[in-house]
């Protein structure tokens, strides 16, 4: 795989938020490269910097939000040495993003047919309504919506539809990235489940790859060929998803994840949380920031902070993997 040209390559990239206090990482120091047609998932709870990380990626960091350090190249291009020009040109022809919530990523007052028309034409003004009309029905057969749809209003669709609706708008121009942030969170699980189908189908027909970010470690093991794990703005681990449940050397932090997948035993279903909560970014903890949650803790975990290891195929942020090969990114 490494002699692949990754189509994301992330190098020592950290984002962070300017407050009165002086710059809170949200990012730090992350290294990751996805490859053609990999799906990669993304996997932490809420503030682990999943997200942040993703807006980054598409520079589409808002407010006092900064890419702080490192490099972001999608298909080989610095995404923030470009012109807003060349960015505008390059966002959504060649990496998009389909957001959390349909709702607010459609526009209310637009029929979807106008929203694929829109799409379309910012990227090539020489299609005809013909043409546009095509392609857009043709997308809708994709994310399997009857075509008869496309003069609906958002409002007019269900939660599942308008969903699978902007999916189809986020590959109407074939990128060969797209990041998904946490595309079925606020559907039921039914409906979870046919759009991530769905999302395995449309990927394995037109080919791109995916950086797909989830707090549900079961689902993003199940979609995904690699997963990141990101834990207070740190990548802790990353590995392949079938040596997640295969191997027993792990992050403890994805030993806790693992652990927290519900179980089904004869009478009842296992859930085992993770003890403590997830640190505030503005005061760190010091050394490993999972520690004060970590069963395997020791003084040096508190002081020192660990180097990445190569464990496996997996590479660990962990003290416990101390005497393995340290993983050198940059
Ligand atoms: Fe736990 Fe120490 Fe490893 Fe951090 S470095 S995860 S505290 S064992």
């Amino acid at each position: 795989m490494s002699s692949r040209i990754p189509v994301l390559e992330l190098e020592d990239v950290s984002v962070a938020y300017d407050t009165h206090n002086g710059p809170v990482q949200a990012v730090n120091r992350v290294n990751l490269k996805v490859y053609p047609e990999e799906i990669v998932g993304l996997v932490g709870e809420s503030g682990s910097g999943k997200s942040t990380l993703a807006y980054a990626i598409m520079r589409l960091l808002k407010g006092a939000a900064f890419l702080q350090n490192g490099t972001i190249k999608v298909m080989g291009k610095d995404i923030y040495a470009m012109s807003p020009k060349e960015l505008q040109a390059f966002r959504w022809a060649q990496m998009s993003m389909v957001f959390q919530s349909a709702m607010s990523a459609l526009n209310p007052v637009m029929t979807v047919e106008q929203q694929f028309i829109d799409t379309l034409r910012s990227h090539n003004k020489q299609m005809t309504l013909e043409q546009c009309r095509m392609r857009a029905a043709e997308l809708m057969d994709l994310v399997r919506i009857d075509p008869k749809y496309l003069g609906s209003y958002p409002h007019q669709l269900s939660g599942g539809m308008r969903q699978r609706v902007v999916i189809a708008i986020a590959i109407a121009l074939e990128p060969a990235f797209v990041i998904m942030d946490e595309p079925t969170t606020a559907l039921d699980v039914v409906v979870q489940r046919s759009i991530l189908d769905q999302i395995q189908a449309i990927q394995r027909k037109v080919h791109f790859a995916v950086l797909f970010i989830s707090h549900d470690f079961s689902l993003v093991a199940e979609l995904a060929q690699r997963v990141a794990i990101m834990y207070a703005g740190r990548m802790v681990e990353v590995a392949d998803s079938r040596a997640l449940t295969q191997t027993e050397n792990h992050h403890p932090y994805t030993e806790g994840l693992l652990r927290a997948i519900p179980r089904l035993t004869a009478d009842e279903i296992v859930i085992e949380g993770i003890p403590g909560h997830p640190p505030n970014l503005v005061s760190l903890p010091s050394g490993c920031a999972f520690h004060p949650r970590c069963p395997y803790v020791t003084d040096e975990c508190r002081q020192q902070r660990p180097s990445l290891y190569e464990v496996g195929t997996a590479e660990i942020e962990c003290h416990r993997y101390a005497g393995q090969k340290v993983v050198q990114h940059v």
